[in-house]
């Protein structure tokens, strides 16, 4: 069909249609999916597979938004009106100012939403589908109607689906219908056209999840036309959330703003009232409104939280959430899984044990043996990993280990499979800690001239297995899994001659050896059915089974793991494994990575089941490892940790993982073995699956955090500074230290370079040899507010001193004066605030080179409007002279030195006991 033919906004009932009708309205193939020219072409008529974003803001407004702040317009409207009545210049010169100002805040606020429009995109999901006659994976965007998707469990659907295959395919649908029970979905056509979408059981919805099973829908609708994109369109943008931080800064803004004017009015009625020109004092004050009211903190926290998340994304901490970054500083705990988090996830086949013999090596030759056939051809073919094209074994790590010992030993599932076609399945939950697979067996007797090493006669003749079946039974079941799970199951244990009595007690014991060696060990049974059992239910298919043997895998620890165990332990946090393992297998890792000393107590998921959340609370905090730990106990571990005041990192992969990812104060999915659910709940994902990745990521939070803090320090320090010295100046009978283009100059140079560059300050010494920050702890504790008071106030009081000297000895450069030593002390201080405690001889000039070069920078546009002859009208500045200069570089580095001795009284633990870098 050629796409004119599909129409461009498909609304139908599909439920009531079959899926053949379906198919043929949407010409597709179920198998083959479209044709990539066909869905080229689709996608150009249909347009993306997304929901429309809520109004994003266009640059030009983004930029004028720039100007709306109230105080920025009366001093636009001020300026104006001074132009009017007196000095244009002054006028242009406040113009252009605030325009450099807005500009510079576009460019920031710009970068940011770039940042976090980039994240975004890099979190977006995909979608597996069929497209001419080959699997592939696309971004889910490209999806048009037609495409056929698969699905497995832990996919978000993609898009909305006519379903026409569905293995035991239950879906949340709680984002669309508010139901939080998962619906169980079937591919028959229902009757009634105007069904609520709940009930209409043979469509996927965009946005819901997967629960369990797997399926293959048709695309029916995309993006806005979507069930999704209609509630979407109705609700309309989606509120920007604000960080903890922010909202904190935003309180403080406005009542500091209320000082500030409060102030400012003063400054302006003492001025008047000493005899000032009424319109210069104005402006001075507006003037100095603007400059001292923080306005723009909220901002920018966010650009500063953005742009370290866009690092993040390098190290390869991808943030779903921005207020993470600032919170992440704050962790206290991170529970983490241990398989591919802190194991490579890289399994192999280590140990197998059957007919009472271990085995160290499966090669051919073990293959040789009845009872080992059986075991290596279970392993084969009763496993989900495949051989792609170009021969790469793609699946989950313990198939795959498990596919490839088959493989090693001689028995392939791609031989064997045909033999024994999968008839049906029991897939794998963490709940149940195994998975069965039925298959059907050709009951042809045993070809001739095919012995024992035979590949085909593995499964399922000759004997043991169709001994076993006996006559007329023509349906094997392989069930793996957990041993103590597993072995209370069987009833008896498979022998070269038949079946035999099992010892489940000696069986057990060389299942714990080998878990206490670190394996992860799994039990293989087997069972014949006569025909495929009907009800298909765990409760009577994984019963009455016959014991084969175990396998135990080996996952060697990541190399990198064991540091980042350490680094925690000297950060304060207490790093905890959680695993569906064995309690030994979970021991034994943890003891490897010095997660916990030799013979430490391991808690079990069934322990953990019994115990009242008041209960666990006594315990929590000294248990390190827990095993067997079903994933819907997550949950009860956070809460517990949380109950407790601890900060909550906890990672997750699968969709049982999810609630406790939201719950956690950082929830982190695995990016490269995660469900699009567990991505969807996280705060982060580890883009590497790896442990030490969200060690590494603290670390960078606890970087921006710390150098938040720097910024507004730096900031709130400066605008304590001015105004001080116009505040105090009347009292102390000097004239108006400042002209509105100093204050204005001033806020925008000094203030802004070196303060944007204190984002590029690199981590402090000793950054994760410190406790983590209490969540709660105000921004400015660690004895910052007294700083910002006592340092504004010596910067006051040298501008002032300055300008008292001056006047007293007739210097008319006054003015330049006290502009200059402001200036100045604001630069000294930049350069010394950069550590909280070390000095600045000590990181060196050089550590912060974006710091030095928007120093040197600023220092030289000083210099500039003082010794370029045009400026100096339009800065009302004059020349100073070697001397003076020098006099001005003497007092204000009085306030460099004096932040060094603030810093080194702190090293000796003598000033803010409590710092932020004890
Ligand atoms: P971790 O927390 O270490 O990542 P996990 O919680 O993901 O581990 P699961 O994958 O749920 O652990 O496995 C739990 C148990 O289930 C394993 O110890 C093993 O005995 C069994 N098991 C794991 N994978 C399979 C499989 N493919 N087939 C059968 N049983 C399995």
């Amino acid at each position: 069909m050629s796409p004119d033919t599909v129409p461009a906004r498909i609304e139908r009932a599909w439920h009531v249609l079959s899926t053949d009708e379906v198919v043929r309205a949407l010409a597709t193939d179920t198998h083959a999916g479209l044709a990539p020219a066909e869905a080229a072409a689709r996608l150009a008529r249909h347009g993306p597979n997304r929901l429309r974003e809520g109004r994003r803001r266009s640059p030009l407004r983004m930029l004028l938004d720039q100007f709306t702040d109230f105080m920025i317009l009366v001093l636009l409207a001020a300026a104006v009106v001074s132009g009017f009545i007196g000095d244009a210049v002054d006028t242009i010169v406040i113009l252009v100012i605030v325009v450099l100002n807005a500009v510079i805040g576009f460019v920031q606020e710009y970068r940011a939403e770039r940042a976090i429009a980039a994240l975004k995109a890099l979190a977006a999901p995909n979608a597996h589908v069929k497209r001419g006659g080959e699997s592939a994976v696309i971004p889910a965007d490209e999806l048009v109607p037609g495409d056929v998707v698969l699905l497995e469990a832990g996919n978000a659907v993609p898009a909305d689906l006519r379903l026409v295959e569905a293995a035991q395919l239950r879906i949340d649908e709680a984002a669309l219908t508010g139901e939080s029970q998962a619906v169980e979905k079937q591919t028959g056509r229902l009757h009634e056209e105007d069904l609520p979408l709940g009930d209409r059981r043979n469509l996927a919805y965009k946005g819901t999840l997967l629960t369990y099973g797997r399926g293959r829908g048709v695309v029916v609708a995309t993006g806005m036309d979507t069930e999704l994109g209609r509630i979407a369109g109705l609700l309309g943008a989606e509120e920007e959330v604000k960080t903890p931080l922010q909202k904190r800064l935003a309180r403080f803004g406005r009542v500091l703003s209320i000082v500030v004017l409060a102030i400012s009015a003063l400054v302006f009625v003492t001025g008047v009232l000493r005899g000032e020109p009424l319109l210069l004092m104005a402006l001075t004050a507006i003037s100095l409104a603007v400059a001292a009211i923080p306005e723009a903190l909220p901002a920018v926290v966010t650009v500063a939280l953005a742009l370290g998340a866009r690092k993040m994304v390098r190290a390869n901490a991808l943030i779903r959430k921005l207020p993470a970054v600032e919170t992440l500083g704050s962790v206290t705990y991170i529970c983490s899984d241990k398989t591919g988090t802190l194991t490579e996830n890289r399994m192999r086949v280590d140990e197998a044990y059957a007919e009472g013999e271990t085995v160290r090596a499966l090669e051919p030759g073990v293959a040789q043996r009845a009872v080992w056939r059986t075991l290596l051809s279970a392993l084969a073919i009763s496993n989900d990993a495949r051989a792609t094209e170009s021969g790469e074994v793609i699946g989950d790590p313990t198939e795959i280990a498990l596919y490839r010992a088959a493989e090693r030993a001689g028995l392939r599932k791609a031989e064997l499979l045909p033999l024994a076609p999968r008839a049906a399945e029991l897939p794998f939950d963490s709940d149940r800690a195994r998975m069965t697979t039925l298959h059907r067996i050709s009951s042809s007797p045993p070809r001739e001239g095919r012995g024992e090493e035979g590949l085909g006669d593995a499964v399922p003749s000759p004997p043991p297995l169709s001994r076993m079946a006996g006559e007329g039974r023509s349906i094997v079941a392989f069930t793996k899994g957990a041993p103590e799970k597993l072995l209370p199951l069987c009833v008896n244990q498979l022998a070269d001659d038949g079946v035999g009595s099992l010892d489940p007690e000696a069986v057990q014991a060389t299942a714990e050896r080998m878990a206490a060696e670190g394996l992860r060990v799994l039990a293989v049974a087997v069972r014949a059915w006569p025909a495929l059992p009907d009800p298909l239910e765990v409760e009577t298919v994984e019963r009455d089974l016959t014991f084969v043997g175990l396998v135990g895998l080996l996952d060697p620890p990541r190399a990198e793991a064991k540091d980042a165990v350490r680094e925690c332990r000297t950060a304060g946090i207490t790093p905890v494994m959680i695993t569906g393992d064995h309690p030994a297998t979970a021991r034994a890792i943890a003891e490897r990575l010095e997660i916990v000393a030799p013979g430490a107590e391991v808690l079990t998921g069934r322990e953990l089941a019994r115990m009242s959340l008041p209960e666990f609370e006594e315990r929590v905090e000294r248990v390190r490892v827990y095993a067997r730990v079903a994933p819907q106990q997550k949950i009860k571990i956070v809460q517990a940790l949380q109950d407790k005041g601890e900060f909550v990192a906890m990672t997750g992969d699968g969709v049982n993982d999810a609630p406790a990812l939201k719950r956690a104060d950082i929830g982190v999915a695995m990016g490269v073995t995660g469900t699009d659910v567990a991505k969807e709940a996280g705060h982060m994902i580890l883009l590497d699956d790896n442990f030490a990745t969200i060690v590494r990521a603290v670390r960078e939070g606890r970087r921006i955090f710390d150098n938040i803090r720097k910024f507004i320090k730096y900031t709130m320090t400066s605008n304590s500074g001015e105004i001080w010295t116009i505040f105090l100046a009347p009292f102390l009978g000097l004239p108006i230290p400042l002209l509105p283009v100093h204050i204005l100059w001033i806020n925008l140079v000094t203030d802004g370079l070196p303060g944007l560059a204190l984002a590029a300050e690199p981590g402090e010494r000793g950054l994760m040899r410190r406790p983590p920050r209490p969540p709660n702890e105000s921004i400015f504790a660690h004895g910052m507010w007294q700083h910002m008071l006592w340092v504004g106030l010596l910067m006051g009081g040298v501008s002032l001193l300055t300008q008292a000297w001056a006047i007293h000895v007739g210097n008319d450069n006054w003015q330049t004066m006290v502009f200059t030593v402001l200036t100045l002390s604001q630069l000294g201080h930049a350069l010394a605030i950069r550590s909280e405690r070390d000095s600045l001889f000590r990181q060196g000039l050089a550590s912060n080179a974006p710091l030095l070069g928007a120093v040197v920078l600023t220092f030289a546009l000083q210099l500039a409007t003082i010794y370029v002859p045009f400026l100096n009208p339009v800065f009302k500045t004059a020349p100073l002279a070697a001397g003076e200069l020098a006099f001005c570089l003497a007092m204000s580095s009085v306030v460099f030195v004096a932040v060094e001795i603030e810093k080194a009284l702190v090293r000796r633990g003598w000033l803010y006991a409590a710092s932020a870098g004890a």
